[in-house]
């Protein structure tokens, strides 16, 4: 069976989920956020935490785009490599964006767990490999300047 160009519906909720009904009528908000994806949930929950009155208005249903059909993963990794990232923005740079996805994947492990989210987490580890030898030193570079903030990292044959 050949496989459709474009899924209408996430095939991770494919086998059904219970949608909240259209919104009816008009909705007065101090901060309407446009959009129900991770940016767009994220936001919205972290400025009602904070107290602030916040509508979020998706045009489908909430993860509709991207960040319902995406991997799944949860992992540090940020641009292509590490490597390659330290050649666009500098050592320095990229090694402040590896720290603050670092602290993404602890914030959303922690959001996971404090509000009970059911989405069947699993915190494996993240493995990138190579196919090649000449992939092996870039791979060894790519974990160093995370070894200070505590990563483990181990290249292997
Ligand atoms: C194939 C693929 C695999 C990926 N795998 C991973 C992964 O394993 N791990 C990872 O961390 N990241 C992964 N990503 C990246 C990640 O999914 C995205 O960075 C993230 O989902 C972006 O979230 P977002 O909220 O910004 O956008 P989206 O999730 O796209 O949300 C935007 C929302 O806005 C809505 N919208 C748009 N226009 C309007 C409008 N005019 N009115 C109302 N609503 C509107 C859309 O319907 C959509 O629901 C992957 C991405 C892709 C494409």
């Amino acid at each position: 069976m050949a496989m459709p160009e474009f899924f209408e519906t996430s095939p991770w909720i494919a086998d059904g989920v219970e949608r909240q009904p259209p919104l009816a009528g008009a909705v007065r908000a101090d901060v309407v956020i446009v959009g129900g994806g991770f940016t767009g949930l994220s936001t919205a929950l972290s400025l009602r935490e904070a107290g602030v009155d916040v509508a979020l208005i998706e045009r489908d249903h909430c993860g509709y785009g991207a960040s319902g059909r995406n991997a799944g993963h949860l992992t540090p990794t940020i641009g292509k490599d590490f490597p390659t990232l330290v050649k666009y923005v500098g050592k320095d740079r990229a090694a402040e964006y590896a720290r603050f996805a670092d602290r993404a994947v602890h914030y959303t492990e922690a959001m996971i767990t404090r509000l009970g989210v059911d989405c069947e987490y699993r915190p494996t580890g993240n493995i990138i490999t190579g196919l090649h030898p000449r992939h092996r030193k870039p791979l060894a570079e790519g974990g160093r300047p995370r070894r200070p903030a505590g990563r483990q990292r181990r290249v292997s044959r």
